[in-house]
């Protein structure tokens, strides 16, 4: 095969591999993967990014920013917080936009990046790679015992290794639904109803069994099917990758013309390719595909095939990189990978996205004052003065108590009474509910309804939120 075979003529020639899911044989069966235990720079570098996240993962759900939990999504007591901030129904605009910021951030950071996400940070692949794939190679050992041990009979020695790692796998399973839990009534929460038993929390308990279960039939059956068949993000990259998107690519210019390695021999002479067709970069690969067939869905970019691609490289003396990051558009050239313009401007985007959507999350304000006219209620004519009652609702949405006082800011000269006085303490992440009595001169009456703007300080003066509501004053003044 000529060192110039294009990926034209390779799509052409073997364009058949993109006909079938590379874990399932003609028949649909699935073929199982035993990849073999990737080792090497990358593999490294991502063993210890997965520690860390791991590591926020299993504390996160105990620490707390001023006595608040760092993140909770309680959906059935409708409770949220994200940082340590309470998120109320009312900041769901927020949440809302930066969902769609979300979108638009995966899009961008797909269009450049491709599946960094998948390979690097992804839950699944985490918990798959660094977990219970580990715990697979230390019960059952490397790629090729693993094989071996599935064709023999269910002997003593097969039986004790696939009980012991299902049942860690169970245990593995227990915890991680526990902690999932924990995000989600608490951490207090689940303690409590671990220590009170099945008895007192039937559903609880139920809850537990179907979330172990989930995870369990994920990491011990489904496995690489989720990056395959099921994750939504994984059929995305169709459509939003190009040739200018970094991914992990075989430089099929410097590789084809494979051919088996043989000692002291000019390969370039001989016009062969670098690749010396050993197969470490399939035997390695967790979603059993052949990197060389070139870009594909099933690649989860996880760097094993580098890893193993640039040890064969080493051991027969031939520059590393032949499985890369890189572009298309680099390998079709050639060129090094650089961190090109379009790069450099969509990260400073996608660091604009962030920004904008932290400013969003801080700006909410402390504090949110309503106030309503209660139903049928209506205006008392005194002494040249018009009072309206209202009906006010203060959400507190800091950590602190506060002490608030509530001013007219529109028109001037209105007062305020209120039958428990005129400062209002509201403890922290609380809601206040109460009345209060707006007077307004009769001459600053121009209309039968007209606005009037409240506004809410703290105790040094502040403006913490304010509100326009509608005064009711007498008919006859109606102009
Ligand atoms: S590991 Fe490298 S040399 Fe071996 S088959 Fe894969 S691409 Fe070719
Ligand atoms: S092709 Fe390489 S990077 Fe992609 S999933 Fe397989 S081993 Fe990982």
């Amino acid at each position: 095969m000529n060192i110039s075979h294009t990926l034209e003529n390779l799509h052409q020639e073997e364009e058949t591999f993109r006909d079938s899911v590379g874990t399932m044989d003609k028949t649909g069966k699935r073929k199982w993967v035993f990849p073999r235990k990737p080792k090497g720079k990358y593999t490294t570098k991502r063993n210890y990014t997965s520690y860390v996240l791991l590591f926020i993962f299993f504390v996160l759900p105990f620490v707390k920013i001023n006595g608040n939990p760092f993140l909770l999504i309680n959906i059935i007591d409708r409770q949220f917080f994200i940082a340590g901030q309470p998120f109320y129904p009312q900041d769901f605009y927020i949440l809302a936009l930066a969902a769609v910021l979300s979108v638009i951030f995966i899009m961008i950071f797909t269009v450049v990046f491709g599946r960094l996400f998948c390979g690097w940070l992804c839950p699944q692949t985490i918990f798959m790679e660094s977990v219970f794939r580990k715990i697979e190679y230390w019960i059952e050992g490397d790629r090729n015992k693993q094989m071996k041990l599935e064709r023999q009979a269910w002997d003593s020695e097969k039986i004790k290794k696939r009980a012991l790692k299902w049942s860690v796998f169970l245990l593995i399973s227990i915890v991680i639904s526990h902690i999932m839990f924990m995000y989600i009534v608490g951490y207090n929460a689940v303690i409590r109803i671990m220590t009170e038993g099945p008895a007192q929390h039937p559903a609880n308990f139920v809850t537990m069994i179907i979330f172990t279960g989930i995870f369990y039939f994920v990491f011990a059956w489904l496995r690489e099917q989720v990056c395959t068949l099921i994750c939504p993000y994984g059929r995305l990259q169709g459509v939003l990758i190009d040739k200018k998107t970094i991914n992990v690519l075989y430089d099929f210019k410097r590789g084809e013309g494979r051919a088996k390695w043989r000692k002291d021999e000019d390969r370039k002479a001989a016009g062969k390719g670098d690749c010396i067709d050993c197969q470490q970069c399939v035997v390695v690969c967790p979603t059993g595909i052949d990197i060389r067939n070139g870009q594909q869905l099933e690649c989860i970019n996880c760097t094993a095939c580098i890893d193993a691609c640039d040890e064969v490289m080493v051991k027969v003396g031939l520059p590393k990189g032949l499985i890369r990051y890189a572009t298309e558009a680099e390998i079709e050239k050639q060129e090094k990978f650089k961190f090109t313009n379009r790069m450099k401007v969509s990260a400073f985007v996608l660091l604009l996205l962030l920004g904008f959507s932290g400013f969003l999350f801080q700006d909410r304000g402390s504090m949110e004052a309503k106030f309503i006219k209660p139903a049928g209620s209506t205006y008392i004519s005194h002494d040249g003065k018009i009072t309206n009652t209202f009906t006010y609702t203060f959400l507190n949405k800091s950590y602190k108590d506060q002490s608030v006082t509530v001013k007219v800011l529109k028109p001037q000269h209105g007062e305020i009474s209120s039958p428990n006085g005129n400062i209002m303490k509201i403890k922290g992440n609380q809601m206040l509910k109460g009345n209060v009595n707006i007077s307004l001169p009769e001459h600053e009456i121009k209309f039968y309804k007209q606005n009037v703007e409240l506004g809410v300080f703290d105790k040094d003066g502040k403006l913490l939120d304010s509100y326009q509501t509608v005064f009711e004053g007498p008919y006859k003044i109606q102009l």
